[in-house]
């Protein structure tokens, strides 16, 4: 069971990136709107700080045992999954990945606590800690004792870039959260939070031609279902100057993680190709909310690709969004 374990520890957790991605996920489940993410690529070492609900110290000694999470309590709530994470795994892997160090104080207590793990995910140092209401998670050694799975990864100039890249990501997909983004005790980058994902691409895409961009949000039926409501966001920008070869820049976000979702760009492009000319490369996130039960998330381990029930539907109406979003004139 030991290597069964971590051959599951390893699929969610297989990078710098997928770190950051799980704690930051994380401090948005918590209802951070601040985040702080300190790399330290050489040491190995992250560390994620959030203004998030905090965890007490019971919670805090249960965190990194294997499948505990807060979310999922019974079969029912498998299908009504909310928060980004469910499955209680990834503080289980960071401890056996990694040396992890959490401090938490939760809104309502008077000190914090800070907690070491052992490779078990047992809480193995207790103290108390005198920070802010919020989480501060410490990865530092990732991979120490895996040899191996360090020199199968990337080159860490790539992964710095992944780590940067992912963080962007999160944010297009939950534009309410500022960012603040350290490597080695330097200021990296930030990313200041505003009301829809427009006041971020602007942020992330620098350098690139975006034009004027424009947003649509339809409120769409839900299949089978009359009382539950469904969305689809288009932030779509068209630059004016035409580009032979520049591809489409395309993401596609569903209830906040961007995914893999080929089906779904294919819509997308088609649209495009309706009305635009050849040369006319837009940028275009794509954004759906829909009920959990019409996502199934566990075609990957790290969610990235997904089963969506009922595709048609939802191509039907991403396609009619983008042709709404395409007749927006220029403000
Ligand atoms: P999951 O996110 O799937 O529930 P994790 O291993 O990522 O599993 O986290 C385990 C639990 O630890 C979460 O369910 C949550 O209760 C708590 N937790 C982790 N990180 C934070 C945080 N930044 N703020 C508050 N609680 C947290
Ligand atoms: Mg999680």
């Amino acid at each position: 069971t030991e290597v069964v374990h971590l051959i599951a520890a390893g699929e969610v957790i297989d990078s710098l990136a997928a770190v950051v991605r799980e704690l930051v996920e994380n401090s948005i489940d918590a209802g951070a709107t601040r985040i702080t993410v300190s790399l330290w690529a050489d040491q190995w070492r992250v560390r994620v700080a959030d203004n998030g609900a905090g965890m007490d110290l019971d919670t805090l000694k249960q965190a990194a045992l294997p499948h505990t999470t807060s979310k999922i309590h019974d079969r029912q709530d498998l299908w009504n999954i909310r928060s980004l994470g469910f499955r209680g795994e990834a503080l289980h892997s960071l401890s056996q990945l990694s040396q992890l160090e959490i401090l938490s104080r939760s809104a309502t207590a008077t000190q914090g606590w800070r907690l070491l793990y052992n490779a078990e995910g047992e809480s193995i140092q207790v103290e108390t800690a005198a920070i802010a209401p919020g989480t501060i998670v410490t990865v530092d050694h990732l991979f120490g004792n895996w040899s191996a799975r360090r020199q199968g990864l990337p080159a860490i100039a790539q992964q710095i870039r992944s780590v940067q890249s992912m963080i962007q990501q999160i944010a297009l997909s939950h534009p309410h959260v500022t960012w603040q983004v350290q490597q080695n005790d330097r200021e990296w980058f930030n990313v200041w939070a505003g009301e829809t994902a427009r006041k971020i691409l602007p942020q992330i895409l620098r350098g690139v031609q975006i034009g004027d961009l424009q947003e649509t949000t339809l409120e769409v039926p839900t299949p089978e279902e009359t009382d539950s409501s469904s969305s689809v966001y288009v932030l779509l920008g068209l630059p004016d100057r035409c580009h032979r070869h520049r591809p489409d820049w395309v993401r596609v976000a569903i209830n906040g993680r961007f995914v893999d979702i080929p089906e779904l760009e294919q819509t997308i492009l088609g649209a495009f190709r309706k009305t635009l000319p050849r040369e006319r490369h837009p940028v275009c996130v794509v954004h759906l909310q829909v009920p959990p039960a019409h996502i199934d998330w566990n075609r990957h381990p790290a969610k990235a690709e997904i089963y969506l029930h009922h595709l048609s539907h939802w191509q039907l109406h991403v396609t009619q969004a983008i042709e709404q979003t395409l007749r927006l004139k220029p403000e």
